[in-house]
């Protein structure tokens, strides 16, 4: 079995966009903490009602609901996955090689970027309801103005923590937590850094040039 990878970065920093390309030519399986929690909360579990508060203002859930909730929806046997979104800690980190990928082989991807050009990207972002494809109203438009390209929904929303404010607080939590995760990978001689303002097509090419 080949590695898992673990895509590591800043809110808007395009670890979604570069998911969606191994899904498509490589079959991986993605997996984000934040479309899971999201889809709770679209549920009104009791676990979304517990969690929307806190990630509408742009802070981390608590360790322990993200874990049951990534454990549910991974099967390590059958898929070869990419997470997106965790760890967002050094617990997270740990408990993640010890809890869950025990045994599998795994390579952290850092997606750097300057955090000036994200809240742009992060306040242009749209994603379909229907099917989660991602636009930028500003540098990745749908053909059709409201319409997705892909599976025609009409429904272009965006997310409620892609607002200024909220933005503002995810970046800084993202900055404060993110050293000691990279530290992790790094002393473990498993983490790779990509430039992510570089084009997309240039940034796949070089994720698949190392892993
Ligand atoms: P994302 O879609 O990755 O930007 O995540 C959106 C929000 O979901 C975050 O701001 C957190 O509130 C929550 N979240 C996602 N992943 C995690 C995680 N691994 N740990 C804690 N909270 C998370």
């Amino acid at each position: 079995m080949k590695s898992h990878l673990i895509f590591i970065g800043a809110p808007g920093s395009g670890k979604g966009t570069q998911a969606s390309r191994f899904v498509a030519d490589r079959g991986f399986r993605h997996v984000s903490t934040g479309d899971l929690l999201r889809n709770e909360i679209a549920k009104f579990s009791v676990l979304g009602l517990e969690v929307k508060k806190v990630m509408d203002s742009g802070q981390l859930v608590s360790d322990e609901h993200v874990i049951k909730l990534l454990q549910a929806n991974i099967d390590l046997l059958q898929h070869q996955y990419i997470f997106d979104g965790y760890p967002r800690n050094l617990t997270q980190a740990q408990t993640l090689d010890r809890d869950v990928l025990t045994g599998s082989s795994s390579v952290a991807v850092y997606f750097e970027i300057n955090s000036d050009m994200l809240v742009e990207r992060l306040t242009n972002r749209r994603t379909c309801k229907n099917c989660g494809a991602i636009y930028n109203l500003i540098s990745k438009k749908p053909k059709i103005m409201g319409i997705c390209d892909i599976c025609g929904g009409t429904d272009l929303t965006q997310r409620p923590d892609d607002k200024e404010e909220v933005i503002t607080n995810r970046l800084k939590v993202f900055s404060e937590t993110v050293s000691p995760v990279l530290s992790y990978y790094e002393g473990l001689g498993r983490l790779i850094k990509v430039d992510a303002e570089a084009k997309v097509d240039e940034i796949y090419k070089i994720i698949t040039s190392k892993v």
